[in-house]
């Protein structure tokens, strides 16, 4: 079973104009990600049929679609709204994850409700960027729901020292850690390799606290050298390590005309050089294991 545990898709409006969608929403943050200052951006857009026809060429058989960190808590329940149409039309291939906003009007009950429907995660979230902390206690309620449930919740990470990108808002280390202390049973996705939180797993002190925290790879080729890979198996083990794309971004953009999910899941193949007990769990096995 192929997962690929970090995509996003959008709903047809939205594809047709994000500027208009984003203008309307005051959607800032994401307007400033998606539409491109200069030349030919790295967002592609991706319908029902696209996406579909790209996994079945590429081979892969389940798609977590993530949710956005919407800045307008009204943005978080229509994505929400589109997940469980797109995960009620096409179960076998997609999985939903949840978008929150911490001030959207009575969390739990909307988290309930998305757990009826039949969504299994939460994310991606970025709680900073809707102006609040991971330590607001309205938060805290829906990671304890998540806990609760056996969501697995996946965080926007942004590494403490890299480079500048439209609309980079830092996500403290600190409190990630912060967090797996105050519930240890709750399952962590770091994403973007947890801009290279593992390595702090070499730290004895902290590495115990860390047992369900794990690391996927979404959009990882645009931010590391390939030689990351095999290093993270090696710091934090391969069962930490689970293979996402951020699909449909072009995270190749020198090789990539349209996006796709081969051209990552080779590169990684190769460049870690990974065993077939690896590769099953990375692309697969190991957010198997950590769904509900
Ligand atoms: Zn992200």
């Amino acid at each position: 079973m192929i997962i690929d545990a970090h995509t996003h898709r959008y709903a047809d409006e939205v594809i047709a104009d994000p500027v208009k969608f984003a203008l309307s929403q005051k959607e800032t943050h994401w307007l400033k990600l998606v539409t491109p200052t200069q030349g030919k951006g790295l967002q592609g857009w991706s319908d029902r049929k696209e996406m579909l026809s790209q996994m079945k060429t590429d081979g892969v058989d389940r798609a977590i679609l993530q949710g956005w960190y919407w800045e307008n808590p009204q943005s978080c329940v229509w994505q929400n709204d589109w997940h469980a149409k797109w995960i009620r039309e096409d179960p076998q291939n997609f999985i939903g994850f949840v978008s929150i906003h911490p001030s959207i009007t009575d969390p739990l009950d909307e988290l309930k409700r998305r757990q009826d429907q039949g969504f299994s995660g939460m994310g991606e979230c970025h709680p900073w960027v809707q102006g609040s902390t991971l330590r607001d206690a309205a938060w805290m309620q829906c990671m304890h729901f998540a806990d609760n449930a056996g969501w697995p919740v996946t965080f926007h990470v942004t590494e403490p020292v890299g480079h500048d990108y439209p609309g980079r808002v830092s996500t403290p280390f600190d409190d990630f850690l912060w967090l797996a202390q105050e519930i240890p049973t709750l399952k962590i996705i770091l994403a973007h390799a947890g801009g290279l939180f593992p390595f702090y797993e070499l730290n004895p002190k902290v590495r115990p606290d860390l047992q369900n925290v794990f690391y996927d790879l979404a959009a990882c080729p645009l931010l590391y050298d390939p030689q990351v890979y095999r290093q993270l198996i090696d710091v934090v083990g391969y069962e930490k390590i689970i293979w996402g794309t951020d699909y449909p971004l072009r995270i190749m953009p020198k090789t990539q005309e349209k996006p796709d999910f081969a051209s990552f899941k080779n590169l990684l193949h190769n460049e870690a050089k990974l065993t077939s007990k690896e590769a099953s769990a990375i692309f697969g096995g190991n957010i198997l294991s950590i769904l509900p």
